[in-house]
Parts: C-alpha cells; sequence; structure tokens
C-alpha cells in the first residue's frame, strides 16, 4: 500500500463538473489500494477575484493579516465540494483547513513559511479508510492567525505534507502533462521531459516558471520527497523531478525560463567609493525590496551608474526611495523601466560546455533584440530584454539550442 499526496490547481477544479472528475480520479487511486491525501487550489480565478475585492476596498495598504484571512475561503470551497463529490460516489473523505490540520507558519503574512505539520489527525483518517482533502496555500501561525504562502503556494502545501507523512509520491496534477522545455503557452513547440533534475527545476522555478512554487521544489530537495508534474485532464507518466544521474551525457540546456514581473532602476551619476552600493541597496532592503540583478557601471570623473532589478510590483515603492537618496547620496538622476522581462537558459550541461552564451546573445543579435543586462552562473544565463520581445526571445532561442529535437538530439 502506498501513500501518495495529489495536488490539484485551480484550473483542474475549475468547475464542479471538473471536481467531480477530480473525485473519481481521486477514487481509483484508492480503490488500488493506495492511502491518498489531496490538497486542492481555489477554482480558477478564485484568488484573483478576491484580491480585486480586497482592492477596490483598500487599493495601497489593506492589512496582510486580513488578506489572509479573505483569501484563503477559496481553497475553503474547494476542500468542501471536492469531499462532497466523494462521499457522494460512496468515498469517504473528510476535509481540512490549513489550521484545522496545524499547518503551522511562521508570522509572515501572504508570504509564509511552513515550520511543522501535526499529522496525527491526517493519519487518524487515512487508517480509518478516509481520502483527506487539505486547502492548499495556508497554515496557522503560532499566535493563531491564518497565513498563506504565496501565489502557488498550494504546491508547497502538498510537498511540504508528503514530507511530512513521508510520503511515496508527490504528485502534482495541472494543466499542462508535465514540465516542457520552456511554457508551452509561449512555445507550441515546447518538448515535454521525462525528468528533470532538482537543480535545473529549482532554477527553471525561481527563473520564473511557474509549473512549480519555487518553495515546493527546495522542500522536496531537502526532504527527498519523491515528485512528479503529471495532466489532470489526460492519462501519462508526466516530468520526474529526480536527484538521479540519467545516465545519459546531459543535454547542455535542458530549458527556457522567462518573468514578466522584472522592473529595471537605474541611479546615475553617484561617487565611485567603498561603501556606494550598501547606501543604495540598504534602504532597498530596509523596506523588504528583494533585488535581483545587480550591475555598477565602469567609473567616469570618480562616478558612476548603479542599476538593479527588482519585482514590477515593488518598482514605484524603489524609485521613491532612490528619489530620496539622490538628495544625499549626490546622483544625478533616476531611470527606470518596467516594461522589461527576464529570459535565461538553464541546464547543469551548461558547465561543460562553453560558448553558450555567446550563441545566446548571437541569437538575439540575429532577431534584432537589444540585451539590457546580463546575469550568469554555472547553470544558467539570464538576459533581460524588452518585454514585447518575450516571445520572440524564448521561441528563437528554443530553435537555436535545438530544444524541440529528442533528448538524444540534443546531446553534444
Ligand atoms: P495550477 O493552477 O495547476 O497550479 P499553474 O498555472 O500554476 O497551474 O502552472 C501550470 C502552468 O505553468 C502551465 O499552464 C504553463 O502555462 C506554465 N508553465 C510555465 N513554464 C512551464 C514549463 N516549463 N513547463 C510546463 N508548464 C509551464
Ligand atoms: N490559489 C492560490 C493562488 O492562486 C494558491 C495556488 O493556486 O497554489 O495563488
Ligand atoms: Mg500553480
Amino acid at each position: 500500500m502506498a501513500l501518495i499526496v495529489q495536488k490539484y490547481g485551480g484550473t483542474s477544479v475549475g468547475t464542479v463538473e471538473k471536481i467531480k472528475t477530480v473525485a473519481e480520479k481521486v477514487k481509483r487511486f484508492q480503490a488500488n489500494g493506495d492511502q491518498v491525501i489531496v490538497v486542492v487550489s481555489a477554482m480558477s480565478g478564485e484568488t484573483n477575484r478576491l484580491l480585486g475585492l480586497a482592492a477596490e476596498v483598500d487599493e495601497t495598504s489593506p492589512s496582510p493579516r486580513e488578506m489572509d484571512v479573505l483569501v484563503t475561503t477559496g481553497e475553503q470551497v474547494t476542500i468542501a465540494l471536492l469531499s462532497m463529490a466523494l462521499h457522494k460516489i460512496g468515498v469517504d473523505a473528510r476535509s481540512y483547513t490549513g489550521s484545522q490540520v496545524r499547518i503551522l507558519t511562521d508570522h509572515s503574512h501572504m508570504k509564509a513559511r511552513i515550520k511543522r505539520i501535526d499529522d496525527e489527525r491526517i493519519r487518524k483518517d487515512l487508517d480509518a479508510g478516509r481520502v483527506v482533502v487539505v486547502a492548499g496555500f495556508q497554515g496557522v501561525d503560532t499566535d493563531g492567525n491564518i497565513t498563506t504562502l504565496g501565489r502557488g503556494g498550494s504546491d508547497t502545501t502538498a510537498v511540504a505534507l508528503a514530507a511530512a507523512l513521508k510520503a511515496d509520491e508527490c504528485q502534482i496534477y495541472t494543466d499542462v502533462d508535465g514540465v516542457y522545455t520552456t511554457d508551452p503557452r509561449v512555445e507550441p513547440k515546447a518538448r515535454k521531459l521525462d525528468r528533470i533534475t532538482f537543480e535545473e527545476m529549482l532554477e527553471m522555478a525561481s527563473l520564473g516558471s511557474k509549473v512549480l512554487q519555487i518553495r515546493s521544489v527546495e522542500f522536496a530537495g531537502k526532504y527527498n520527497v519523491p515528485l512528479r508534474v503529471l495532466s489532470s485532464f489526460e492519462e501519462g507518466e508526466g516530468t520526474l523531478i529526480t536527484f538521479e544521474d540519467t545516465g545519459v551525457e546531459q543535454a547542455k540546456i535542458s530549458g527556457i525560463a522567462f518573468s514578466r514581473d522584472e522592473a529595471k532602476l537605474t541611479i546615475k551619476g553617484v561617487p565611485d567609493e567603498p561603501g556606494v552600493a550598501y547606501k543604495i541597496l540598504g534602504p532597498i532592503a530596509d523596506a523588504n525590496i528583494e533585488v535581483d540583478m545587480i550591475v555598477q557601471n565602469i567609473s567616469k570623473d570618480g562616478t558612476t551608474d548603479f542599476t538593479f532589478t527588482v519585482h514590477r510590483n515593488d518598482y514605484e515603492r524603489a524609485a521613491a526611495i532612490l528619489t530620496e537618496l539622490t538628495s544625499t547620496l549626490g546622483g544625478e538622476e533616476i531611470d527606470g523601466d518596467d516594461k522589461i522581462v527576464k529570459v535565461s537558459l538553464v541546464g547543469v550541461g551548461m558547465r561543460s560546455h562553453a560558448g553558450i552564451a555567446s550563441t545566446m546573445f548571437e541569437t538575439l543579435a540575429r532577431e534584432g533584440i537589444n540585451i539590457r543586462l546580463i546575469s550568469t552562473s554555472e547553470i544558467k544565463v539570464s538576459v533581460v530584454v524588452d518585454e514585447k520581445y518575450l516571445e520572440l526571445a524564448v521561441r528563437s532561442l528554443h530553435e537555436a539550442f535545438n530544444l524541440a529535437q529528442d533528448e538524444v538530439a540534443t546531446v553534444g
């Protein structure tokens, strides 16, 4: 008998009909002799609808505590409906919100981290032959406040439950049948990967591939949870996220990730002296704004230009902080752009292959795409380009690196 955690995303439970289909699927696993814990998201569009309501009441600074009380209702609807659908087809099931399970988190509303999971109630239900249905994306802090885990957080709920209960597999059911070389909605020629390493999946997720929330991949890696991404609607093996060496020489590039959530800011003509980066980025960090890429230009006449990127949602706040700094730090002017995107090539095989970055730059140049910023690591190359070039950049790179071909054919 296996213990399986299954997570169904928003589109997979988007209508009552689809919830009934999920119930049938869960029933088949149980009939097979498996113990099943199901984690569900809110019905598709529901979380956004709730966020919209909050914005109508308070556009600028709604209380994070109340935001969490509000958005967790989405998942509460789905757990109840799925449990009822299971009852209707003769499956004993019980639903739990995050705080009922007791998924204990830290206190950071809207981006809480899971610290501990009480497995007592769940174990009792499983032992009694019940399917356990848990609301994704939510938990509770030590003061009893409801918290949420950040957008896409139901993936993390599922993996954390699988880790806590030492499940045999964590299955993430979604609206694509696995992890692809890039988002198949942007490049229809994208190829499904049968396997991807944790390291690569982590990089893809952190560079913007929203198929898995990054924290779910971190969790799975840390606690060794076998993790698989599959389609809710079709049969298939999906994609296994694995530690194992595939035995074949690694393809140079396993995928292309992109993020539309970028913005860039430049403070021009700041004095080029020790401590300047700290003076600029200190206040940004104090405002809890995460900085991604950082570039400092070569000094000219004792001054330099300093550029960095932030999440698009933080653009206005970061610009305001920089404007204030110019008076104390002495900078000439602030320049900014929030119509930029980041496109990244990811692959552990890059380590042993030279020339990846130059092929990337050559391809973009041929398409007339100007590169604004570049950042590299051992297993990725990222560029920032204008938003209007996103699709063209992804497709031309996909083509240039032969990602649509067979795995064997890309070995080189
Ligand atoms: P869910 O609601 O099930 O959590 P998400 O929308 O969060 O689903 O994630 C699935 C989506 O991720 C797909 O529909 C696809 O557009 C997008 N996606 C982005 N990058 C990739 C990729 N490399 N492989 C597969 N899907 C991807
Ligand atoms: N419903 C939440 C969201 O839309 C959590 C999730 O779907 O994973 O972000
Ligand atoms: Mg998701």
